[in-house]
């Protein structure tokens, strides 16, 4: 299954940790093993941390925007959004959970963020429980 969500900036980590919760209450059965999430662009990606404190998130997003810095790469040339293509990259556009009991087998302070490098766009999300 697939749902979309609407960034609002730039860059942002979009929460999405409770649609992925329903997803797996409606879609998993008892023999569900694993839940891979996917997002099928170039600039954004799918991160598991923290989201308790929001400084998580802030302080990723700030990370990678000091080594990676906007404007000096080729790509800029035709589409000026290398760095948002090269912390995709980094990141990944995937990631793999694991169930039990139709849960997913997240630890206290994991949530699941789409990570947009270069929004504000609409982006699909790619569900397959396994
Ligand atoms: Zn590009």
């Amino acid at each position: 299954m697939e749902f979309t969500i609407k960034t609002n900036k730039r860059e942002e980590i979009v929460d999405i940790t409770k649609e992925m919760e329903k997803i797996v209450e409606q879609e998993a059965n008892k023999k569900s093993k694993a839940c891979l999430i996917y997002v099928p662009h170039a600039t954004c990606a799918i991160i598991i941390n923290e989201n308790y404190d929001k400084a998580v998130c802030e302080d990723i997003l700030n990370f990678l925007k000091k080594q990676i810095p906007k404007g000096i790469w080729k790509h800029d040339a035709i589409d000026n959004n290398a760095d948002a293509h090269i912390k995709a990259s980094i990141i990944g556009p995937s990631q793999i959970i694991p169930i039990e009991n139709k849960k997913l087998q997240l630890g206290k302070w994991q949530d699941i963020g789409l990570a947009e490098f270069d929004g504000p766009r609409e982006r699909k999300v790619i569900v397959k429980i396994m």
